[in-house]
């Protein structure tokens, strides 16, 4: 039975469709999905008991970028104990030499199990209690197959650079931390001593840059909001700084952007670095105050051939509208909340492109946000398989596969906010986000699911089943057919994976001819279904979600009858050349021909014996015609016409 579904949601005009630019998520996620798939294997042992609850660090490190890459330093660590232990764990790599182990101003004993290192304190440590230590270290970490990406010592056109980049698990390369993704940092002071040419980049706010002398200088950057461990980092070399404020709606506050850059890059980054500050007003008004409003945001450049979001300053290759608006978004989503596991990475990346992809919406032409969607949309419908959700974590392709995790991620939210709404979805991720216990700690799928049913009041266990657990999409094809106001939409699908068995997914058809255009929604609720609808104008195109909301592939095809049956006789070779007139059917029987002269006076006409076959040509002899214009006026059983023509 056919149902009448039809949901005239809105009337658009003046659409304009303009070739996809601008955003490359393809690029960019490769880039971040190759440095973590190098990184994933070297995982540190996981099990590991640390036996604390860290709350706070204090880094002290020197480094030298133009000697080498080595690293001399001091970790001092405040935590509570969580169980009665006479040791307490470290991750650190095996390469970086213990000097010594301090408690309170005494040396401990200490020892190293591969990449651990274990204090042991006389007496032990009793459950609850709050104490501290600082181990004495160094080494080069960069040496050791070139620092693996974590901790890299190299060079640009003007100079030296040493930059750190802990994702995920990479951080004990460099400094004895713990080297989880469930315990932040409560609070971190990092001070380093560098060469007085150069600057080092770091998390949070400066507090000082002093210079000692002509070869010593001091920047300690201090950072009072919790931060995971991968996110802390520093990047040294001559950089040269530029400033930016940023201000917001309804506040009177500004932030700095603190930017670092090679000084042969100035010029370039000075004039890129502009629609930050239109992003962080975006950001901050749909998701919330910047997460780091106190300190800062900004930038350090670096040499790896990416972007990495570290807190309140990402290190980043270049200053590319993307780049910086993926970036920036981490410090919402990934630094502020972040993913609770690393099956959990797409609430860090999905979001992260989805709000790179409404800076678009926002910040430029709606076309280049339309553009990015649907580069999106191809990209995810690209390949048949695959869902959100990655079944199998120790499959690192998979795991950071910009196909699934990052694009397909974002078009998830994108149909989710569609389907519950604006207020609904923003409500949810400010929740999200700014709501304890998951503001500056972690979060998972469920959380997001269970604050977007709240705010929706709509149950989300079968959206959730098929876009999120279930593969694929659904191929769509869609056939329409109008005479008169009566118009038909024939929708089939057939879903890409037979993990779902049917999506319901909303069909939006924008429907444009001579007197109108509109764009109707229908809504089917099995595999193949018809929907008559009434359109009040002659249809002659049809464009299927010219809106990009629905993740699917389709082919669309239709026609408007009337217009069809208006061609439904036509004139062989006009202006006529000698005494036949002769008039070619579409299978259409002609019932009565007349011929008029341009004053209106009947010239000739068909008979009462006349007769026409269907399909085949009718002949007229014209040759007492004079030389002219003439309409012929042709009737067929349901349908006539005017003709003009010209005989010669
Ligand atoms: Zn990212």
């Amino acid at each position: 039975m056919n149902r009448l579904v039809c949901t005239i949601l809105i009337l658009i005009s003046g659409l304009s469709y303009v070739a996809a630019q601008g955003i490359v998520p393809d690029a960019l996620m490769c880039a971040e999905k190759q440095h973590l798939q190098n990184r994933m294997r070297f995982r540190v042992n996981p099990n590991i008991y640390h036996g604390y609850n860290i709350h706070y660090h204090r880094l002290n490190f020197r480094i030298n970028p133009k000697r080498n890459g080595y690293l001399k330093g001091s970790v001092f660590s405040y935590f509570t104990i969580e169980k009665d232990a006479d040791s307490i764990g470290f991750d650190m790599k095996y390469f970086l030499k213990a000097d010594s182990v301090k408690y309170h101003g005494a040396n401990v004993r200490f020892t190293r199990i591969a990449d651990i290192l274990y204090v042991h304190k006389p007496g032990g440590w009793k459950t609850g209690s709050s104490d501290s230590i600082t181990v004495f270290y160094q080494g080069n970490p960069a040496v050791f197959g070139g620092g693996a990406g974590y901790y890299v010592y190299d060079f640009h056109a003007t100079g030296p650079i040493v930059h750190t980049l802990s994702q995920p698990y990479g951080a004990y390369y460099w400094w004895p931390c713990k080297q989880t993704l469930s315990d932040k940092i409560d609070s971190l002071d990092m001070v380093v001593s560098t060469h007085s040419d150069f600057k080092a980049a770091g998390n949070g706010l400066l507090v000082k840059d002093q210079k000692i002398n002509d070869t010593t200088r001091i920047f300690h950057w201090k950072h009072r909001y919790p931060i995971a461990t991968y996110l802390v980092a520093t990047a040294i070399t001559n950089y040269e700084e530029f400033n930016q404020h940023a201000r917001f709606h309804n506040r009177t506050d500004s932030l700095l952007v603190q930017n670092y850059v090679f000084p042969q890059s100035k010029t370039e980054l000075l004039r890129d670095a502009e629609p930050i500050l239109p992003m962080l007003r975006l950001f901050d008004s749909l998701f919330g105050e910047y997460p780091f409003m106190k300190e800062k945001y900004g930038h350090a450049q670096f040499t790896w051939g990416g972007g990495m979001e570290h807190q309140t300053m990402s290190f980043m290759v270049n200053f590319s509208f993307d780049l910086m608006a993926h970036e920036l978004a981490h410090m919402w989503f990934g630094d502020k909340v972040t993913c609770g596991s690393w099956r959990d990475l797409w609430l860090n990346e999905g979001f992260a492109t989805y709000l790179t992809a409404l800076s678009y919406r926002y910040l430029k032409p709606m076309e280049e946000w339309l553009g990015v969607m649907r580069d999106i949309r191809d990209a995810v419908t690209g390949v048949d398989d695959g869902s959100v959700f990655p079944k199998d974590t120790v499959q690192v392709n998979r795991l950071f596969s910009g196909r699934l995790t990052y694009n397909k991620g974002a078009f998830v939210l994108h149909m989710l906010r569609a389907k519950i709404g604006d207020a609904a979805f923003y409500n949810a991720c400010r929740k999200y986000l700014n709501v304890n216990p998951r503001a500056y700690s972690f979060a998972t799928t469920q959380d997001l699911k269970t604050l977007m049913e709240q705010e929706s009041g709509q149950n989300l266990d079968t959206f959730f089943q098929r876009w999120y657990m279930g593969e694929g999409f659904p191929y769509l094809n869609i056939n329409w057919v109008q005479k008169g106001a009566s118009m038909q939409v024939t929708v089939k699908q057939r879903p890409s994976h037979p993990s779902v068995p049917f999506f319901k997914v909303p069909v939006p058809i924008y429907f444009k001819g001579k007197n109108g255009d509109t764009l109707i929604t229908l809504y089917p609720e099995k595999l193949e279904q018809t929907f008559s609808l009434l359109l009040p104008f002659a249809a002659d195109t049809a464009i299927f979600d010219p809106e990009v909301e629905v993740l699917a592939k389709t082919s669309l095809g239709g026609m408007n009858q009337d217009k069809t049956i208006k061609d439904w006789v036509v004139i062989k070779g006009n202006p006529v050349k000698g005494d036949k007139l002769e008039l070619v059917t579409l299978n259409m029987k002609i019932e009565k021909m007349e011929i008029f002269n341009l004053s209106g006076q009947k010239c000739m006409e068909t008979g009462a014996d006349f007769l026409h076959s269907p399909g085949k040509n009718a002949i007229f002899d014209i040759s007492t015609l004079a030389a002219g214009m003439y309409v012929t006026k042709i009737k067929g059983s349901n349908q006539q016409t005017a003709l003009t023509f010209v005989k010669l």
